[in-house]
């Protein structure tokens, strides 16, 4: 039984040591390992710290002892509770669940700016004609999240003074990046190279830009474009602010 290799529906309880781990500290890993949440819940527990009831399922063939090692595998965790669901192995296997945007932005929020992955496992989750468009949309919430959160305060730089200041450190926890007027290189991209045929990674950086500067009140309306992407040759891609 624990050799059979299927996509598995599972309930656990896991119990944290403290109650400073919480849900989020607990779906982040199982998204990043390629679950797909179903239900999720956190009560306070006796001992101090939290219980965490999930429901969910793995996305790709996985034995009951990989699961075990999933759960295992989470910090500060312990598994008070697992049942997995037979009925589920034969049914599941044909769909592969997208992942929603909601869980995926809170894993983001959990690991930024080390979200190359779970860009990617949102990515492939994904049929391939919605792609671009989820990744762009992705990407305009977290650049703009990250304006909002690191470059709101104080008065807003204007264009193209707010590149250099802001737009490049906030790149620069995803890659090495060059700026030249309005035009931005990430060394590197860690979106890039992973991607399909269709760019689409690629478009969650487009998106980024876009949301990072649609958040500066000082900035008008821009349109971005990669205007060349690195993958499978220099690995630089080029986006060009217009
Ligand atoms: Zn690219």
């Amino acid at each position: 039984m624990l050799k059979k290799e299927c996509s598995l529906k599972f309930s656990c309880t896991l119990e944290t040591s403290s109650e400073r781990i919480r849900l989020v500290n607990v779906i982040s890993p199982l998204i990043k390992a390629g679950y797909q949440l179903v239900s999720q819940k956190q009560e306070s527990s006796e001992k101090g710290g939290n219980l965490i009831y999930v429901i969910a399922r793995s996305q790709s063939a996985k034995t009951q002892a990989d699961l075990i090692d999933d759960l295992s595998f989470i910090e500060g965790c312990t598994l008070v509770n697992l049942e997995i669901d037979e009925d589920e192995s034969s049914s599941a296997a044909p769909a592969k669940k997208v992942l929603d945007e909601k869980s995926v932005l809170s894993a983001i929020g959990a690991y930024y700016p080390k979200i190359a992955d779970i860009v990617s496992q949102y990515e492939a989750s994904l049929p391939s004609d919605r792609r671009m468009a989820a990744l762009h949309e992705l990407g305009r919430k977290v650049g703009g999240g990250i304006y909002q959160r690191d470059y709101s305060l104080g008065s807003p730089l204007k264009m193209p003074t707010t590149i250099n200041r802001e737009l490049v450190p906030a790149l620069k926890g995803f890659s090495k990046v060059k700026a030249k007027n309005n035009v931005i290189y990430l060394i590197k991209c860690p979106f890039c190279n992973p991607s399909d045929h269709s760019h689409s990674g690629c478009h969650f950086v487009v998106g980024y830009i876009e949301g990072f500067l649609a958040n500066n009140p000082a900035v008008g309306v821009v349109q971005v474009e990669e205007t060349n992407c690195g993958a499978n040759s220099t690995n630089i891609c080029e986006f060009t602010i217009e």
